[in-house]
């Protein structure tokens, strides 16, 4: 069997998602995106991933609206405020308020039922179980068993559906410089220019949230200046 020539990434337009991206238009000849807005507070999010499908000049991108059909107390899909933090090493340890249950369950599923009616059984997204909030659906052994499932429900057989999580075990640093060493340093710039973190849904980022601060340890230890980061500039 020839191996798959495309691939379906779920973009969020965030640092992780736009690099499992980039890696994938390395393998695969066509690379396809699929961006879900599921009444996240912030546009910011939905913008950033199509600029960064237009820059990455995906075979398609799909946007879909689905609504606020996830119900939680996380602040990203409700009006609870999101806990702000002096410095990373504040961020305590466990699952994070952010977390919104079943989430990644969902979208990986919308993603399987996409890239099957394109054709495509492999979808990639930029979950990892290092520096991230401690979210039980970010891990490989969650990964593992809804992609055995998706594989039954859709093939009746095992193995025929697979789901990439490059970043899987690597630290933020990491994916940091394997998405530079890929794109070369001017380029790289361009395009992170474009990704967004923060889970206030400020453009270049408060610099006090989670995500922020995690986003920003990660660039320090890899040595490279995030092009977001405005805060610093201030
Ligand atoms: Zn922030």
């Amino acid at each position: 069997m020839s191996p798959p020539t495309q691939c379906l990434i779920l973009l969020s337009g965030g640092q992780d998602s736009t690099t499992v991206a980039l890696q994938a238009k390395t393998r695969y000849e066509d690379v396809h995106a699929l961006t879900i807005h599921y009444g996240q507070r912030h546009e910011i999010e939905v913008e950033s991933a199509l600029a960064v499908g237009k820059a990455l000049r995906v075979a398609s991108h799909e946007i879909i609206e689905l609504g606020n059909v996830l119900t939680s107390t996380s602040p990203l899909v409700s009006n609870n405020s999101v806990d702000i933090f002096a410095r990373s090493e504040d961020v305590p340890e466990g699952v994070a308020n952010t977390f919104i249950p079943s989430r990644n369950a969902l979208f990986l599923t919308l993603a399987s039922n996409r890239a099957i009616a394109l054709g495509i059984s492999t979808v990639g997204t930029g979950v990892c179980e290092c520096d991230y909030s401690g979210y039980p659906d970010c891990r490989r052994v969650f990964i593992d068993a809804l992609e055995e499932a998706l594989s039954l429900g859709n093939f009746g057989e095992k193995g025929k559906f697979k789901i990439l999580t490059p970043l899987m075990f690597l630290t933020k640093a990491e994916s940091v410089k394997l998405a530079q060493n890929l794109l070369g340093v001017e380029e790289f710039k361009k395009m992170f220019e474009l990704t967004h973190t923060c889970y206030q849904g400020i453009k270049g980022g408060c610099g006090h949230c989670a995500a922020c601060l995690l986003r920003d340890k990660g660039f320090i230890e890899a040595g490279v200046n995030d092009p977001i980061w405005k805060f610093r500039e201030a």
